[in-house]
């Protein structure tokens, strides 16, 4: 059984075609530049081939009929008809609290994600369009959404509501959603196998850092707190965004500088984080590289990155009164042995103590804490499609 994964973005779309028994995907790629000049698609198959298009691409549609064209062609191809789709997972980034779970899509569901693009409008009107996109090219073809914010909709309301009055959540929908739930999720599921342990038993601490990071606190299943809020921009240090600051900060700014709200948004989105502090470079190795040069400013970006973490860690082994596990993935949480190892410095105290030699082996998936460590410390690759993938299987089941 195949299922096609869609990621959609304002000018890309990003696909893999998951062979749901093998957990392999058969073919993956990218179109990019979509509604520029020279739009590229991209499609590397499972054996190696690779083949690049150029074409006119200038909307969502037209991305998908090349996508379609690439997976069913004789000499680059996977499938040999479209009815070897089982059914398109849909990454869907903003499900507001009306999506607690993944969903087969439904008019209903177009109108609801139509009805959230106000408090979405970076991700979801792209979403919309990957939609509608495979209702025209594969319209017998069930089609799922898998949300990002949908892990992270059971925390309770003192973990989502901020301290501003109560009307704005009720009018606006201000709250703390949280995002990057499906690779949170699949990672602790996978923790909890790993250590042959119930998901339902262990209160697991998710660490995903890449060029965006969250953490989640998961407790007995259930992300029960998260660092990002109500926009991707909260909790940690990211490449470009600032994370947590006091809101007076930006207020300031503005004033002082004259900045319009765009240009305020730009600076804590784009010119913050590890590139803001400093001034090198939002990439974590061009940081860490830097900083073996005795660059002082990429020393101290590095020094906010890893506290956030650590500070974190300690609040949700607060927040969950315990702690099991520790996992860190993502591109830097996956890569870099001098963020775990700094992220987790200082922690005996909670039982948590890394193995020099584990953290810094050449191995993807590991456990990486000392033999008398009581938390158990995992580096797990992150795989945000399989989940999807996984997810929409799920919902494909359930409807029969
Ligand atoms: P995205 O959030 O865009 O999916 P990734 O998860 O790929 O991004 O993470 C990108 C980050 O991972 C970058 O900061 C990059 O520097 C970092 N990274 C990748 N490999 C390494 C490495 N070997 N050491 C340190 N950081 C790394």
């Amino acid at each position: 059984m195949n299922i096609l994964v869609l990621n959609c973005g304002s000018s890309s779309v990003k696909y893999q075609l998951i062979e749901i028994e093998s957990k392999q995907a058969l073919a993956r790629g990218v179109v990019d530049r979509i509604g520029m000049s020279g739009a590229v698609l991209k499609n590397t198959r499972s054996d190696g081939d690779e083949i690049v298009i150029t074409g006119d691409i200038l909307e969502h549609t037209t991305a998908i009929e090349y996508i379609l064209a690439v997976l069913l062609s004789k000499n680059h191809g996977v499938l040999k008809s479209k009815d070897e789709i089982r059914a398109v997972g849909h990454r869907v980034v903003h499900g507001d609290e009306t999506f607690t779970g993944s969903v087969l899509i439904t008019p209903a569901v177009v109108k609801s994600l139509r009805d959230n693009i106000e408090i979405a409008p970076l991700h979801n009107p792209h979403n919309i369009r990957g939609i509608v996109a495979c209702q025209t090219h594969l319209p017998t073809i069930p089609q799922v959404g898998v949300f990002d914010t949908a892990f992270h909709q059971q925390m309770p309301p003192r973990a989502y509501l901020y301290g501003i009055p109560y009307s704005f959540y009720k009018e606006h929908k201000i709250r703390r959603y949280g995002f990057h739930g499906t690779s949170h999720k699949f990672v602790a599921q996978r923790a909890a196998e790993l250590l042959r342990r119930n998901f339902e038993d262990l209160k697991v601490i998710t660490c995903h850092l890449g060029n965006g990071c969250s953490m989640a606190a998961v407790s007995h299943g259930v992300s029960i707190d998260t660092t990002m809020g109500f926009t991707p921009l909260e909790g940690l240090l990211m490449g470009t965004r600032s994370g947590d600051m006091d809101p007076s900060v930006i207020l300031y700014i503005m004033s002082k500088e004259g900045l319009n709200y765009a240009e305020a948004n730009t600076l804590l989105n784009k010119h913050s984080g590890l590139a803001g502090i400093s001034g090198v470079s939002s990439d974590m190795r061009e940081i860490q590289n830097e900083m073996e040069k005795g660059n002082k400013r990429a020393g101290q970006a590095f020094d906010v990155f890893t506290y956030r973490v650590r500070k974190y860690i300690g609040a949700y082994a607060a927040a969950m009164g315990g702690l099991d596990a520790v996992v860190f993935t993502g591109g830097i949480g996956e890569n870099s042995a001098a963020v775990r190892k700094a992220s987790c410095d200082g922690l005996e105290f909670l039982g948590i103590t890394i193995e020099e030699s584990k953290n810094t082996s050449k191995d993807k998936e590991k456990e990486i804490q000392t033999a008398d460590s009581s938390v158990n410390v995992l580096v797990v690759p992150t795989n945000e499609e399989l989940m999807i993938a996984i997810e929409t299987k799920m919902v494909c089941d359930q409807q029969n």
